[in-house]
C-alpha cells in the first residue's frame, strides 16, 4: 500500500505512521524524522534544515523533495510506503504525484488525522520524545515515563523537540492551515481522502485507521 498521512502538529502522526506501517509491512518514511537525523549527523542537509525547523517554518521544496524521493526509491519501499509529513505543501503533492506516475503506480489512501487546535495545543507542549527512536513518545500528563526522562521502551533520553516551544508551535499550526490543509483538497479531487478522529487511545486510533483504510487487521490483533 501507497499511504500519505496528514494532520496537525501534534495529531499523533508519527505514532500512527509507526504502528500502521508494522502492521501493513511498509516502511514509515517521515521527512521530520530523514531532517532530525541530517541535524544530528551534521550534515550540510541538516545545516539547511534546522534553522527552518526551529522557527517552525518549512524546509524549501527543492531540498525536501529531492530528500524524499531518494528515500522512496530505496527498495525497501518498492511494494509500498507509508509517507508521515510529505507532501506538506500543495507543489510537493504534484510533485509526489508526477514522482508515482512516472513510476507507474499509485496513491491507495491519504488519511486525515483530525484533532481539535486547542488539542493539539496541550498535546505538543507536554510531548516527550526518545533521541533512539521518535516513535517512543511519552507526554508529561497523559503518559508519563515510569522514571523522569528516561524512556520505559529502550531506556534512551528523552527529550523535548526545540520546535515544540510555544511559539513555534503556533507558526507550524499556521504553516499547517495555509500551506498543508490545501493538499487535503488536492487530494479530494482524487477521490483518496479519508477522515478519521485522533482523539481517545493509540490502540482505538489505529483500529479507526486500519478500519478507514479498508483492512480488517485490528491493531490489537
Ligand atoms: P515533523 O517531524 O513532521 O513535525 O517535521 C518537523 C519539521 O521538519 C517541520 O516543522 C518542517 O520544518 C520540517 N519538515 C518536515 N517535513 C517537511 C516537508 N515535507 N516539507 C518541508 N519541511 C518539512
Amino acid at each position: 500500500m501507497r499511504i500519505v498521512l496528514v494532520g496537525p502538529p501534534g495529531a499523533g502522526k508519527g505514532t500512527q505512521a509507526a504502528y500502521l506501517a508494522k502492521i501493513l509491512t511498509i516502511p514509515h518514511i517521515s521527512t521530520g524524522d530523514l531532517f532530525r537525523a541530517n541535524i544530528s549527523q551534521g550534515t550540510e542537509l541538516g545545516k539547511t534544515a534546522k534553522s527552518y525547523m526551529d522557527a517552525g517554518n518549512l524546509v524549501p521544496d527543492e531540498v525536501t523533495i529531492a530528500m524524499a524521493r531518494d528515500r522512496m526509491a530505496q527498495p525497501d519501499a518498492e511494494k509500498g510506503f507509508l509517507l508521515d509529513g510529505f507532501p506538506r505543501n500543495v507543489s510537493q503533492a504534484v510533485a509526489l504525484d508526477e514522482a508515482l506516475k512516472a513510476d507507474g503506480v499509485k496513491l491507495d489512501a491519504v488519511l486525515d488525522l483530525e484533532v481539535p487546535e486547542d488539542e493539539v495545543v496541550k498535546r505538543i507542549a507536554g510531548r516527550r520524545i526518545c533521541r533512539n527512536d521518535s516513535a517512543h513518545v511519552f507526554h508529561v500528563t497523559y503518559s508519563p515515563p515510569e522514571q523522569d526522562g528516561v524512556c520505559d521502551v529502550c531506556g534512551g533520553e528523552l527529550y523535548q523537540r526545540n520546535d515544540d516551544s510555544e511559539d513555534t508551535v503556533r507558526t507550524r499550526l499556521e504553516v499547517y492551515h495555509t500551506q498543508t490543509e490545501p493538499i487535503i483538497d488536492h487530494y479530494r479531487g482524487q477521490g483518496l481522502v479519508v477522515t478519521i478522529s485522533a482523539l481517545g487511545k493509540v490502540t482505538d486510533v489505529t483500529d479507526r485507521a486500519m478500519e478507514a483504510l479498508g483492512s480488517d487487521r485490528a491493531a490489537s490483533a
